[in-house]
């Protein structure tokens, strides 16, 4: 039974207090939605205050990034020790850190490792270039990056994946369901091979990349998509609240629901 998922990305956006306000306008309505896993992933410095904003909610916290050492030197990192009490998931391998911060899939592959060991449950991101899927080179590079990143990792608990093709995150041009659903088949058979046929079958893999509420449907109507990682409509509560409970009306109750 695979319980899909709404994950918002709220990325470099928001103050403190700007943080607090949005929860707050999106935490009543959340409230009211049943059979998806809705998680706000906010900047480090509102995860204390938004935990104890959700407190008794059905929010989960998530972090958008963690540093693979437990404690030390590394001025400016979060280790998962830090996270591990703040929050339950946490986004590895999104393509603006690939891109702006150089992380390459030895390094995701370190970060799943150091989260998985304090419990944090990753969500994994993959997905390809412009120019890598015009030229028909999509499977290639996802099945790389799925390689380098779940290595010897044997049974991944709770880990997830995003695939999020780069031209579509916050391009609004989505992927179509069809494409989305094709890759994310591809990715859980690769998962399969990597891992197990059982890890496949149980893990959630989410599709992002322009995400709205226009076309949220198209995506949770496919077979293989468990849900969707959210950048830009995730700061509009009204955008997230619609997705989620498009979500929750297509997939709550189906066989895949909880
Ligand atoms: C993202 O940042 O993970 C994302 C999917 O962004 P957007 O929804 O804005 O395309």
């Amino acid at each position: 039974m695979r319980v899909p998922m709404i994950a918002g990305n709220w990325k470099m956006n928001t103050t403190v207090s700007e943080a607090i306000e949005l929860v707050n306008e999106m935490r009543q309505g959340l409230d009211q939605i049943d059979n998806v896993d809705r998680v706000i992933c906010p900047p480090f410095i509102s995860l204390a205050t938004v935990r104890e904003l959700i407190k008794g909610s059905s929010i989960k916290l998530g972090a958008q990034n963690i540093y693979f050492e437990e404690k030390g030197a590394y001025t400016g990192e979060i280790s998962p020790l830090m996270l591990a009490d703040l929050c339950e998931f946490v986004i590895i391998g999104h393509s603006e850190r690939r891109l702006y911060f150089n992380e390459t899939g030895e390094i995701t592959n370190k970060k799943i490792r150091a989260a998985l060991q304090v419990k944090l449950k990753p969500i994994l991101c993959v997905g390809e270039k412009l120019e890598e899927n015009e030229a028909g080179r999509t499977e290639k590079i996802v099945t790389g990056q799925l390689r380098a990143s779940l290595a010897g990792l044997g049974y991944p608990n709770g880990l997830i994946i995003a695939y999020e093709p780069i031209w579509a995150i916050g391009t609004g041009k989505a992927a179509t369901g069809e494409q989305a659903n094709e890759t994310i088949g591809l990715i859980r058979r690769n998962v399969a091979k990597l891992c197990s046929e059982k890890v496949a079958q149980d893990m959630r893999i989410l599709y992002g990349g322009s995400v709205t509420d226009a076309n949220a449907t198209e995506f949770m109507k496919q077979p293989e998509i468990d849900g969707a990682l959210v950048g830009g409509a995730s700061l509009k509560a009204n955008q997230f609240l619609s997705i989620v409970r498009q979500t929750s009306e297509i997939r709550g109750r189906s066989s895949r629901g909880v």
